[in-house]
């Protein structure tokens, strides 16, 4: 069955965030012109945390001035306070995202309060955003954590209750430590379609332990029809050190196209991004498409 996916496009974002090197202004908002030409049309570009605790989100409001606008592409920034919020309509972001945490000591460790804490904040958060802001939550840690271990599927369905409950737009479950299994994407997306119906759900992915692109294409069998990638599969997670980053824009595609699926993307494009962003953080491309190229190979007819 041919499913129409989107992808969201987090390197601007996620795929940076952890990055030791400051990337500058203009490389960002190069990577968020590139993915918008390559076919992305939802983007999550740029945190509207404070500037001393993510050091590299700190020209939100610059990178946000210079993105290509008016090409039906939606801009996702992430908040977690009032503050946020303001700064984030302030630089006319398309949608908000608050990240909750779904085990306590991780949620400490990161936002410094607990889970329930977060929820609390997130419903500040939601009452406060204008109409027609879409505003989503992501489920952090939703099939693992690096500190507690097993991420009980009860909580994270009760989570996804709460945020249901509160206007959540949309609902993100994600593997943050890359430790997810498909049969987790399954049992994960039954639990949460049942604590939270009708909401949209969406996927975030890392291969950390090379599950990533199967748990992708799993949760699209579920019927899910929003996956999270970045390009080159940057962006790693600070509590798991060793860890690749975030499946890759450009292999998720593959593996989605040649399965008949329609996302609107041109995979050649994002490698080519892929490629390029390795060039700018003057690191290895995780993914591996780009290296490998497509499949079949382009004819001289097709382009
Ligand atoms: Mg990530």
């Amino acid at each position: 069955m041919s499913t129409e996916v989107t992808v969201v496009e987090v390197g601007p974002r996620d795929g940076l965030q952890n990055e030791d090197v400051i990337v500058a202004t203009d490389d960002k908002i190069e990577l968020i012109s590139r993915s918008v030409a390559a076919g992305a049309r939802r983007i999550e570009a740029v945190s509207f945390s404070h500037p001393r605790l993510v050091p590299q989100m700190a020209d939100a409001e610059a990178v946000m001035a210079g993105v290509p606008r008016g090409k039906g592409v939606s801009y996702i920034g992430l908040v977690l306070n009032r503050r946020g919020l303001d700064r984030a309509m302030a630089a006319e972001v398309d949608e908000v995202n608050v990240v909750v945490v779904a085990t306590d000591t991780f949620s400490k460790r990161n936002q410094n309060v607990t889970t329930g804490e977060m929820l609390d904040a997130w419903e500040k958060i939601a009452a406060d955003t204008p109409a027609g802001v879409r505003k989503s939550v992501t489920i952090a840690a939703a099939f693992g954590c690096p500190f507690e271990g097993e991420t009980p599927p009860e909580r994270v369905a009760e989570i996804a209750r709460r945020a249901a409950a509160t206007g959540a737009d949309e609902i993100a479950l994600a593997d943050t430590i890359g430790v997810g299994v498909p049969g987790q994407v399954r049992d994960l997306t039954r639990r949460v379609r049942a604590a939270a119906p009708g909401v949209p759900l969406r996927f975030h992915f890392h291969n950390t332990r090379n599950t990533g692109y199967a748990n992708a294409l799993t949760a699209v069998e579920e019927g899910v029809t929003v996956l999270d990638a970045s390009a080159g599969g940057f962006g790693g997670c600070p509590f798991a050190p060793a860890a690749t980053g975030n499946i890759a824009t450009e292999d998720l595609l593959y593996a989605l196209h040649r399965s008949g699926h329609v996302t609107g993307l041109d995979e050649d494009a994002v490698a080519a991004t892929g490629a390029w962003l390795g060039g700018v953080l003057a690191k290895p491309v995780p993914g591996l498409r780009g290296r490998a190229g497509g499949f079949p190979a382009r004819t001289e007819r097709d382009s």
